[in-house]
């Protein structure tokens, strides 16, 4: 039913094998179903005109009406270029093309009326248009068959094999009218009169020729709404399927580890939110479903220990646990703050990474699996097919945004029954991301710092006053604090990549912190992504103990370590940094009960989303709030990174624009649900089968969480 969609687009008239190939290569599109779901980025309105009189140059497009002058080439070699004149009644203006030159001079014919659109610009007082689009006045009438007319994204290379926005267009209009009548209907006929009676091949055609505003705005409504409620539909589905097909550990008792340690072990009370927490994790894992869990709390909201009682409730029932986090430097962190949490207890744990000795791995291997370890620590490490466990109850994994899908999934395969899973984040994910993300997972929020700290002060500092900055820091030092300074470094994963000049950055930082802060008074270490691990764990440890008073390091230090008396952070060169970046950095400050800083350091020169992200900075110290600030700046595809994400690909809705609608979406999925589980009712079957289409072939997230 769906096949003509899949139709190589090379046969689509006035494509052939050679566009077909530009097309796939440059935009991603195969087939007729990709095209017509390569949706136009704007409109523009093509019935109204300007005046050469009112022309500004802020104008991101222009369209006038007027006579071509004569064309001329002029300049030499690199700038030579072809020029003309554009009049109307009001005045005049140049055009200019810098490629192209011999067939325009063929094509063109000054003299005559034309139709002019293009983005004007100022240049020596006048106003100029670098290749504007022209067409004779006389055809341009003749083809108006919209006023309102597309704007497809495209690439310089496609422009230049005349492929740009408007031969798109065509193709689109020629698609359409090819598929007329072949368009299936995918949605119930409830829903599209709910959707103003907009159906499918309706809705396409108006997208790609829109007839009028309001017709053009139901119909992006309607493609927007399906393509969000396809996604909540998946999600709500697999979540019910889990929960139904799906066995899950029980975990009835709270027995001795736990009691023991929460008696007798914990420093310290739990927050009213890690209580809460705790008891949605226990009853969880009590219903007979596996859990899917994930918990945000920001950084320093105490999710580690909330991990920690959720294993020893495993280990009272029996179950090994597993701890994953994404970095050797955090899961060895953990593994230490677990291991002196539980000491005294008869509880094993150990630490399994990429850096285990081979006679050490050997043996945690076989006690893993003799069921001998009870709490295992790790990396990826704990991926791996070799590593194998007795009875593995309960899976948590710290910092998830870092781990794919994939990842994921190959936990999973390591018991017969799934185990619980437990995901912690201490980047909030905006409530529309994590809807989209995360809709398969039921969420907790840990919302309250533990008691005695005081928010965190963040200041703005250009890099002309260092000076003063170092005088802060000095002061700080004397008391006996101990302070961060951060660089960035891009590619700090891959040595090879790493940037020469933020290496230098980096190491010129340290020399200068080192003479302005000097033995034998002070010491100042120095970690980094380049170092070998045993050289990175040595100044870690030794900052920690207090050994060194500055720790001058990369962004190794973002996640998740642990020293409460460092209470100074500079940031340098801070624009440089996202904004959720800057908030983990900041949360390595502020975990003891001093007044702890946060100093952003940056050029007199600041860009304007880099203006936002450090204003944000200084304003707020709420992790949600910043999320949400920072997905508006970046969008959601590069918040969550990439390829990684998960993120369902959108061909027309936005997951910030389109928030409200998502909501509905939404809920309207739930209801449907609610009322007809399987989407059996015969006014459903459409909305089953279109479900079951787009599921075909793709990962079943849900299983794999
Ligand atoms: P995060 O949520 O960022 O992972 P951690 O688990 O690292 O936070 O906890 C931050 C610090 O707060 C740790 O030193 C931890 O021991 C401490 N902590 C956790 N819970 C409490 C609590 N209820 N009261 C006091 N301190 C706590
Ligand atoms: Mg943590």
């Amino acid at each position: 039913m769906h096949d003509v969609l899949t139709t190589s687009i090379e046969f689509l008239k006035g494509v052939g094998p050679q566009r077909a190939e530009l097309l796939r290569t440059e935009l991603g599109i195969s087939t007729f179903g990709e095209l017509v779901q390569h949706f136009p980025f704007r409109y523009v309105d093509r019935s109204r005109f300007h005046h050469v009189s009112d022309l500004h140059e802020e104008m991101p497009q222009a369209q006038l009406r007027g006579v071509l002058g004569p064309l001329r080439m002029v300049g030499e070699k690199q700038g030579r270029r072809l020029v003309s004149s554009f009049t109307d009644k009001t005045g005049a203006v140049d055009l200019v093309w810098f490629k192209g030159a011999r067939w325009l001079q063929s094509s063109l014919k000054p003299g005559h009326e034309y139709v002019l659109f293009g983005k004007p610009n100022m240049f020596k007082g006048r106003f100029n248009f670098p290749h504007p689009e022209l067409e004779l006045a006389a055809t341009w009438e003749q083809g108006l068959e919209a006023a309102l007319q597309p704007v497809y994204s495209t690439t310089e290379k496609l422009n230049a094999k005349g492929l740009g926005s408007r031969t798109i267009w065509k193709l689109q209009k020629a698609l359409i009218a090819q598929l007329s009548g072949q368009l299936p209907e995918t949605l119930s006929h409830e829903l599209v009169e709910w959707l103003n009676g907009v159906g499918r091949e309706q809705a396409l055609r108006q997208v790609h020729a829109p007839q009028d505003q309001p017709r053009l705005d139901a119909a992006v409504k309607r493609l927007k709404f399906e393509e969000l409620f396809f996604i909540q539909l998946q999600l709500l589905k697999q979540k019910l399927q889990l929960q139904q097909s799906l066995r899950g550990n029980v975990f009835t008792s709270v027995g001795d580890h736990f009691n023991r340690f929460y008696s007798e072990h914990l420093p310290f009370a739990l927050t009213g939110a890690q209580k809460r927490v705790v008891k949605e994790i226990r009853k969880d894992m009590g219903s007979g479903h596996q859990m899917n869990r994930l918990v945000q709390g920001d950084v320093g909201s105490g999710k580690t220990l909330v991990g920690l009682l959720s294993m020893l409730i495993a280990l009272d029932n029996g179950f090994q646990s597993a701890l994953m986090a994404p970095t050797e430097i955090l899961a060895q962190q953990h593994h230490a703050t677990i291991t002196r949490f539980l000491e005294g207890l008869p509880i094993e744990v150990r630490l399994l990474t990429g850096n285990t000795r081979t006679a050490e791995r050997k043996s945690i291997l076989t006690a893993l699996k003799m069921g001998e370890v009870h709490i295992v620590v790790g990396t990826h490490a704990l991926l791996e097919d070799r590593v194998q466990f007795n009875r593995l109850g309960l899976v948590v994994i710290d910092e998830q945004h870092r781990f794919g899908v994939a990842q994921r999934a190959r936990l999973w395969a390591k018991s017969e029954v799934p185990p619980h899973v437990l995901v912690m984040t201490a980047t909030p994910i905006p409530r529309t991301l994590a809807m989209t993300l995360y809709g398969d997972l039921d969420t907790s929020v840990i919302d309250e710092l533990p008691p005695g700290r005081k928010p965190i002060r963040t200041v703005h500092r250009f890099d002309s006053s260092r000076n003063a900055v170092f005088g802060f820091l000095e002061e700080e030092l004397a008391k006996g604090r101990q302070v961060y300074v951060v660089y960035p470094l891009i590619e700090e994963g891959d040595p090879e990549k790493m940037m020469g000049k933020e290496l230098k950055d980096l190491t010129d930082g340290f020399e200068s912190i080192s003479r302005r802060f000097p033995l034998p008074k002070f010491a100042v270490s120095m970690v980094h992504g380049r170092m070998d691990q045993v050289t990175k764990d040595y100044e870690m440890a030794r900052f920690k103990k207090g050994e060194t008073n500055i720790l001058v390091a990369t962004t190794v230090i973002e996640v998740g370590v642990d020293v409460p008396n460092a209470s100074v952070m500079v940031i340098e060169n801070a624009e440089r940094f996202g904004l959720s970046q800057l908030h983990q950095l900041r949360g390595r400050v502020g975990r003891g009960a001093e007044q702890s800083f946060c100093i952003l350091m940056t050029d007199e020169k600041l860009g304007n989303d880099a203006r936002a992200r450090i204003e944000t900075m200084v304003r707020t110290n709420d992790g949600f709030e910043i999320a949400e600030t920072d997905l508006r700046l970046r969008g959601p595809g590069d918040l969550m990174g990439t390829q990684q994400s998960g993120l369902p690909e959108l061909h027309i809705a936005d997951l910030i624009a389109d928030s409200a609608l998502l909501q509905q979406a939404r809920q309207v999925a739930m209801r449907l649900l609610d009322k007809d589980p399987e989407l059996q009712a015969p006014e459903n079957a459409i909305i089953g089968r279109s479900l079951a289409e787009r599921v075909k072939g793709k990962p079943v997230w849900g299983r794999i969480s």
